[in-house]
């Protein structure tokens, strides 16, 4: 059979090592706490039209985000996770031959999609302290960059870019040259210092922000995501969208979430508590933990990164190793702190 050798090459998407039951599930940044009654009484409703195709543009849903992001429904796009609206964006801007910028290390979707899309992934090197390195990336701009990617704060380092650094990078960044903002996890920001994508909407037509449910509004497991830029940047990314594969069940769960908004930020505000708590508390064993907004945290554990991933897993914590360079552990469950804390107490003092 002649598959397409760049695709043959590729790795499956590995997902976050399932746990035991008694284990915590801190691999794939998932929201702890158990979804909010009213979604799964609008998700219940809405099993009862599954008979029925969804509206394909999930109409209400992008009126209701445009109305609190201030632009028009053309200027939202709403995809089958934050993940789709990458792919679609990407096969929209860049072919074979187009490159893409990116940070390495980063979110580990982004090689793959690139290279799905028949472009060449062009990764550029984190900064020491774990940042993106933004004049590097737009250095590593070319006549065949298509799009360049930004990720704040990083999965997995958990650094914000700052929005002084992001606004000297749009002027540097060529106007043809599409940037996507990706923050998956704006939620979970508190530096004032960070940039951030609502306050920048309207700025510059090649920047289209990404934001997801999965996240912080805990629909990871009902895959909805979305975007908002320039409309006309946005019908191609349509064009190339899988017709159909955001669900009826997902639309009316977002509408529920959005409706009891004011709830769910305040379990975010909580895991906030416990990363701020458990990034000090790693601090004092002696960690060099990156400061992370996100809802995970970063231990630099280098060439021993699969052996003290086991150990943690051996304890019933289970992060994301990504070997030689570091393990990424989201914030769970509270009653998952102490165990992380003795753990990463015993490990720190063999690095
Ligand atoms: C989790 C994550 C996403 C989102 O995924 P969904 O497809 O919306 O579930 C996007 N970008 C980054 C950096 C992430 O970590």
């Amino acid at each position: 059979m002649r598959l397409r050798p760049e695709i043959v090459a590729m790795q499956p998407y590995r997902q976050g090592r399932p746990a035991a039951p008694q284990a915590f599930k801190l691999s794939s940044n998932e929201n702890p706490n158990p979804p909010h009654a009213a979604v799964v009484a609008a998700i219940a409703e809405a099993a009862t039209s599954i008979n029925r195709y969804p509206d394909a543009t999930a109409a209400v849903v992008r009126d209701r985000l445009a109305a609190r992001h201030g632009v028009t429904a053309d200027e939202i796009i709403v995809g089958a996770g934050s993940v789709s609206i990458l792919a679609q964006l990407i096969t929209a801007a860049a072919g074979r031959g187009d490159e893409v910028v990116y940070a390495w290390r980063s979110f580990e979707a982004y090689p793959g999609l690139v290279t799905v899309a028949g472009a060449m992934p062009v990764p550029v090197p984190l900064t020491a302290e774990s940042r993106h390195d933004l004049p590097a990336m737009a250095a590593a701009i070319t006549d065949r960059t298509r799009l360049v990617i930004v990720c704040t704060p990083n999965n997995p380092t958990g650094t914000v870019v700052d929005r002084d650094d992001f606004e000297r990078f749009m002027s540097d960044v060529p106007g043809d040259v599409l940037v996507l903002l990706d923050e998956a996890y704006a939620e979970f920001v508190r530096d004032p210092a960070a940039v951030d994508g609502d306050a920048l909407i309207g700025r510059w037509p090649n920047l289209v922000i990404l934001r997801t449910f999965s996240k912080a509004y805990g629909l990871a497991g009902l895959r909805v995501g979305y975007a908002i830029g320039e409309s006309s940047i946005l019908d191609a990314a349509r064009a190339t969208q899988i017709p159909l594969s955001v669900t009826g069940t997902a639309q009316a769960a977002v509408l529920a979430a959005l409706d009891h908004e004011a709830d769910l930020l305040e379990h975010v505000a909580e895991l906030a508590d416990r990363r701020d708590a458990l990034l000090a508390a790693l601090r004092e064993q002696g960690w060099a933990v990156p400061p992370s907004e996100g809802n995970f945290v970063w231990l630099a554990t280098g060439a021993q990164t699969a052996a003290i991933a086991e150990r943690f897993a051996e304890a019933g914590v289970i992060g994301r190793a990504f070997p030689p360079e570091g393990i990424r552990i989201s914030i769970g469950e509270p009653e998952s702190v102490p165990t992380l804390l003795r753990i990463a107490a015993e490990v720190v003092r063999t690095l």
